[in-house]
């Protein structure tokens, strides 16, 4: 190993904030049980919401951002993660609490990582990332809550983002007839060689029009929240599920008891962050199988290096990033 290596760090202190690259040693990682070799990461909408000077997600600085890890174990004192091993991380307090993935290496705790799953390159596992793990999990618990191909159209928010998109290819791959809501007049084709049937504006969604409408919806993915989720709520078929994991549009959610008492609609919140390892484990297997997104690859993601973060960082920030982008080291 050098002993010294490239990264991406926050610093807030008497000098003010500042964001950039520069060298660290190993000394400076915090401490934990293996030592990653980062090959990839990925820039999720937290870590544009990290690269803020006055951040709400890190509680920390100096902070090495980055919520997702792909790479090989240079150091291990855990039997699970022998020197070699291809692992992934994601979530947990990378990159907003414990130094994340935008570093040549990280260490971390051997709980946090998965072996890398069979059919998926590291590359891929980060074109997943974060993003992709939450349309994933969220996709699930509508399985888990009743939802089957055939039963009508899924409507995804948000669907050009990373959550949106990976949404879009999973359930269109499973079979489920997708409908898509965007504010990016210039992407429909994009989401329809996702997969997507049928695209709706992102004002066609932005508020429920009554406590409860006409049902359109066999079931919802919301990475958007706000006015987007009072419009789910009230549009739902009856007995459906909406799960919920984000807030582009918003925290506030306004609705009333009328879609759970007279429809039956669950709402399900869907957090990758703390998901129970072995729901994680699982689902990293399904996310290289029958979850693996067709377009993964070629329409959904593109690649930056460090000195990229910044500016993406600013653009998912401004809801204007289209599918996922990959952090390569
Ligand atoms: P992206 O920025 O990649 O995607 C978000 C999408 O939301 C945008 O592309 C845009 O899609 C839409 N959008 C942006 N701004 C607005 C707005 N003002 N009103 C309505 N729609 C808007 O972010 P991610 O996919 O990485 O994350 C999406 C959300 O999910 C975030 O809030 C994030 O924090 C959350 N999240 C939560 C997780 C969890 O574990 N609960 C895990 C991962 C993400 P379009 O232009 O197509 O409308």
């Amino acid at each position: 190993m050098t002993e010294t290596f490239d990264a991406f760090v926050l610093r807030n202190d008497d000098a003010g904030f500042r964001a950039g690259v520069e060298q660290l040693g190993f000394d400076d990682l915090p401490a934990g049980d293996v030592t990653v070799r980062v090959r990839y990461s990925s820039v999720n909408y937290k870590d544009g919401l990290a690269c803020l000077p006055e951040s709400p997600v890190v509680t920390a600085y100096p902070m090495v951002p980055g919520i997702d890890i792909a790479g090989t174990v240079a150091e291990s004192s855990d039997p699970r993660f022998e020197v070699g091993k291809e692992v992934v991380a994601i979530g947990r307090g990378l990159g907003t609490a414990h130094f994340g993935g935008y570093a040549e290496y990280a260490r971390l705790p051997g709980d946090w990582l998965e072996p890398l799953p069979p059919n998926l390159s590291l590359r891929e596992a980060m074109a997943l990332g974060t993003a992709g793990f939450t349309a994933a999990l969220a996709i699930q618990r509508l399985e888990e809550n009743g939802l089957e191909p055939g039963d009508g159209p899924v409507l995804v928010t948000g669907a050009t983002g990373g959550v949106g998109s990976t949404a879009v290819n999973m359930l269109s791959g499973l079979g489920y007839e997708v409908a898509a809501s965007t504010g990016k007049v210039d992407e429909h084709e994009f989401l329809r060689e996702l997969g997507a049937a049928q695209i709706l504006g992102r004002e066609d969604v932005s508020a429920p029009g009554g406590p409860i409408d006409a049902e359109l919806w066999a079931g919802a993915i919301d990475p958007v929240g706000g006015g987007t989720l009072g419009y789910l709520l009230s549009t739902t078929r009856y007995g459906g599920s909406v799960a919920n994991c984000g807030l582009t549009g918003g925290s506030e959610l306004s609705t009333t008891v009328l879609p759970f008492i007279l429809r039956g609609v669950n709402l399900l919140g869907i957090d990758s962050v703390m998901c129970p390892a072995d729901v994680r484990a699982a689902l990293w297997l399904r996310l290289g199988s029958d979850l693996k997104p067709k377009y993964l690859t070629e329409g959904i993601t593109h690649e930056v290096g460090l000195d990229g973060i910044p500016a993406v960082a600013g653009q998912i920030l401004a809801g204007a990033i289209k599918g996922r982008t990959i952090v390569h080291l």
